[in-house]
C-alpha cells in the first residue's frame, strides 16, 4: 500500500536538493561564521547569501531578514520585541482569534505584564473584518499581528486593507506568514507589514529554521541575550546548515511558485469535486475562493474528525482533524470555534493539505476510500446513539 501524505501544512517532507546543500555545511564548511579564519568566512559567506534568498523571495532587503529557530520564535520575537521596545506608554495590542498559538500564547502571556490585547472575531469564512480592525484601534494602540492566511482553513486575510489603516496610525504591522509563503505570492511591501514570520519546514526547508522579516527602522528589542549575531537582533551561534537549507528552501520555492500553485489547485479542486459529489452533510471551510491553493478543510456531519484521520491512517493515508477527544469529550480547534459552525458539523472537520509530491492518482485513491470510510462511521454513530452509549469516538 502506498502511503500517501496530505498533512503538508503541519510539515513537508525536506526537499532532496535542499538536502544536498545542507550536507556540506554538517561536514566539509563546518566553520562559525563569526571566525575570522577561512573556517568563519566560507560559514558566514553561505548565510549572507542565504539571508539574500530569502529576502529575495519576499521583496525585502537582505539586512531586513534575522534567522530565527523557527516560526513559533519568529511569531514570539515579533510580539515580545516590539512590546518590549515600546516606549512611549502604548500598550494595546490587536489581534484575532484564529491565530496560530505561537501567537496567542504570546499574547495571554503579554497580558499578564501589563498588555492589553483585542482578539477580533472572524466572520464564518475566517475572515477578519477591516472595519473591526479600525474601531478597535485606539491612542494605545502600538501593534497588529494578523496572520497572513489560516493553517487550518486556508483563508487569506485581506492584510494590506488593515495594514494600510495601521500605516496611517504609526502602528506597527506583523503578519504571521508561515503558511503562506512559498505557496502564494508574499511581498511585504504589497502587503505593507512591518514585520513577516515564516518557517523552513512548512516549505520543504529543515524544521527549527525560520525567519522574522523586520523593516527598517522597526523598534524590536531583542528577546534572547548572549553575543552579537544577527546584528543584535538574534543571538547564538547561527545554525548554519539550516540557515542554508532554508535560503536554499526559499529559492526553490519562489523558481517554482507559479507552477506550483496551479498544480495545487488543480489536485485541491479535484479533491473537493469528489468529495462533495460522492459523500452528504458535508461543507468545505474557509473562503471559498480567498484560500490557500493547497488546503481543504472540510466537515462531514455526525461523525468526529479524530475518528475519520485514524481511519485513513489505516489506508495508508495521512491528514489531520480539526477536532481532538479528551476524556469523552469532542473539543473543538480555536479555529473552528472561531468561525462558529454548529459543533455536530465541526467535530467532523477534516484537513487535507496538498505538496508537491501529491499526484491525480494518490488524491483519486482518497477519494476512493473515503466514501466507504464517512458511510461506516455515520453507521456505527447511528448504532450507537440508538443504543445510548454514543461516546467520544
Ligand atoms: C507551523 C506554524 C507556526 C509555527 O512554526 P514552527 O516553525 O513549527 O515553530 C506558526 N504559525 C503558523 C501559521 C504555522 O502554520
Amino acid at each position: 500500500m502506498e502511503a500517501i501524505y496530505l498533512d503538508h501544512s503541519a510539515t513537508t517532507p525536506t526537499d532532496p536538493e535542499v538536502l544536498g546543500a545542507m550536507m556540506r555545511y554538517f561536514a566539509n564548511h563546518f566553520g562559525n561564521p563569526s571566525s575570522i579564519h577561512r573556517f568563519g568566512q566560507e560559514a558566514k559567506r553561505a548565510v549572507d547569501e542565504a539571508r539574500g534568498q530569502v529576502a529575495a523571495m519576499i521583496g525585502a532587503d537582505a539586512a531586513e531578514i534575522v534567522f530565527t529557530g523557527g516560526g513559533t520564535e519568529a511569531d514570539n520575537m515579533a510580539l515580545m520585541g516590539t512590546a518590549f521596545a515600546e516606549t512611549s506608554g502604548k500598550n494595546h495590542i490587536i489581534t484575532s482569534a484564529i491565530e496560530h498559538h505561537a501567537v496567542l500564547n504570546t499574547c495571554k502571556y503579554l497580558e499578564t505584564k501589563g498588555f492589553a490585547v483585542t482578539y477580533l472575531p472572524v466572520d464564518g469564512e475566517g475572515v477578519v473584518n477591516p472595519e473591526d480592525v479600525q474601531r478597535a484601534l485606539t491612542e494605545k494602540t502600538f501593534l497588529i499581528s494578523i496572520m497572513h492566511a489560516n493553517n487550518e482553513i486556508g483563508t487569506i486575510e485581506p492584510l494590506s486593507e488593515i495594514a494600510f489603516m495601521a500605516r496611517e496610525r504609526g502602528v506597527i504591522v506583523h503578519t504571521d506568514a508561515v503558511q503562506s509563503v512559498g505557496k502564494i505570492p508574499v511581498n511585504v511591501n504589497e502587503l505593507g507589514v512591518d514585520l513577516l514570520s515564516l518557517a523552513g519546514h512548512k516549505l520543504y526547508g529543515p524544521k527549527g529554521t525560520g525567519a522574522l522579516y523586520v523593516r527598517r527602522n522597526t523598534p524590536i528589542a531583542p528577546i534572547l541575550f548572549g553575543g552579537h549575531q544577527e546584528s543584535g537582533r538574534r543571538t547564538g551561534t547561527e545554525n548554519v546548515p539550516g540557515i542554508v537549507g532554508l535560503g536554499k528552501a526559499c529559492e526553490i520555492a519562489a523558481r517554482d511558485l507559479p507552477g506550483q500553485m496551479d498544480r495545487m489547485l488543480g489536485l485541491r479542486n479535484r479533491l473537493e469535486m469528489q468529495i462533495m459529489e460522492k459523500i452528504a452533510d458535508v461543507r468545505v471551510n474557509g473562503h471559498p475562493f480567498r484560500r490557500l491553493p493547497h488546503i481543504l478543510s472540510v466537515s462531514f456531519r455526525s461523525i468526529t474528525g479524530d475518528a475519520i484521520v485514524r481511519e485513513l491512517d489505516k489506508q495508508g493515508i495521512a491528514a489531520s482533524a480539526g477536532a481532538a477527544c479528551t476524556a469523552e469529550t469532542i473539543r473543538l480547534s480555536h479555529v473552528l470555534e472561531a468561525v462558529q459552525i454548529p459543533k455536530d458539523i465541526a467535530m467532523g472537520t477534516v484537513r487535507f493539505s496538498l505538496g508537491k509530491g501529491n499526484t491525480e492518482a494518490q488524491i483519486d485513491r482518497v477519494a476512493q476510500v473515503l466514501p466507504e470510510i464517512i458511510n461506516k462511521l455515520r453507521s456505527l454513530a447511528e448504532l450507537e446513539a440508538s443504543m445510548g452509549t454514543r461516546g467520544c469516538r
